[in-house]
């Protein structure tokens, strides 16, 4: 299988219906960018999502396996992302999703893929700057995600379509922070083991073609940081669960290492 033949629209990806609601997600910032991205630099929990590059979430980490599962069974198609500094939640961007697909977990367990047909980011915006109901929905205290409806998603849409496109900025600050790790540790992703960054050509490994049968059904995370891979039978460390293991590359085979040290 080569890589182009896993983009979307291509199988396994299926296409998302739609009905006019979202999701605000909250991702952590790296503190070393310029430009808000996810915190590729977190020790021992290097991130990958919202991954910008392939336009993707889920797709790559186990981050919010829920809200990729309700935004796929109700059709709640637009995620705006929103992450802290200097003590304000800012609006950096959205992905409108066009396609889902299972993740190597399986549809079974409610672990999808998402893809995005659009994805947008800008200068970072003050949820106090927005008119209602909008800026009421930013400025509730929420943990990680929280269900939006049509009226917001609009208002936030057309907001943040309004403005200079970023998303070119955004990138290049990923790309920037993989160096900055891969110079310093001689890896872009030294809790996954993976010297690269993201992209495509990666997908074939992430996404199920019988991986699904062999996957162990495990918890998102581990009271000792470590997890056991059922294939190679390593010990690995790292925060969150980890859909391929850093040593033996299989997808789906770690769960929490319980073991005393
Ligand atoms: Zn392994």
């Amino acid at each position: 299988m080569t890589a182009s033949d896993v983009r979307p629209p291509n199988p396994p990806w299926t296409s998302l219906t739609d009905n006019g609601g979202g999701y605000l997600s909250v991702y952590l910032n790296d503190p070393l960018a310029r430009w808000p991205v996810r915190e590729v630099t977190k020790p021992a929990d290097n991130k990958s999502d919202p991954n910008i590059e392939t336009s993707t979430y889920g797709l790559f980490s186990t981050c919010e396996p829920s809200m990729r599962k309700a935004i796929v069974s109700n059709g709640a198609a637009t995620i705006f992302f929103m992450t802290s500094r200097h003590r304000v939640r800012w609006l950096t961007g959205y992905y409108h999703i066009g396609w889902s697909a299972p993740g190597v977990r399986g549809a079974s367990r409610g672990d999808y893929a998402l893809a995005a047909d659009a994805i947008k980011f800008v200068d970072p915006i003050d949820p106090k700057t927005l008119a209602k109901p909008a800026r009421a929905a930013l400025l509730v205290r929420f943990r990680t995600q929280k269900p939006i409806g049509p009226d917001i998603v609009q208002q936030l849409r057309s907001e943040i379509d309004g403005k200079t496109d970023r998303t070119e900025d955004y990138l290049a600050e990923v790309k920037r922070l993989e160096q900055f790790s891969l110079e310093h540790s001689g890896f872009a992703y030294p809790s996954w083991g993976r010297a690269d960054g993201f992209s495509w050509d990666d997908a074939p490994t992430y996404l199920p073609s019988g991986a699904e049968a062999g996957a162990v059904d495990a918890p998102n995370s581990s009271p000792t940081g470590r997890w056991r891979c059922a294939r190679c039978d390593r010990v690995v460390a790292n925060k969150a669960l980890l859909k391929r293991c850093p040593a033996c590359g299989d997808t789906g085979t770690l769960s929490p290492d319980l073991d005393a040290d």
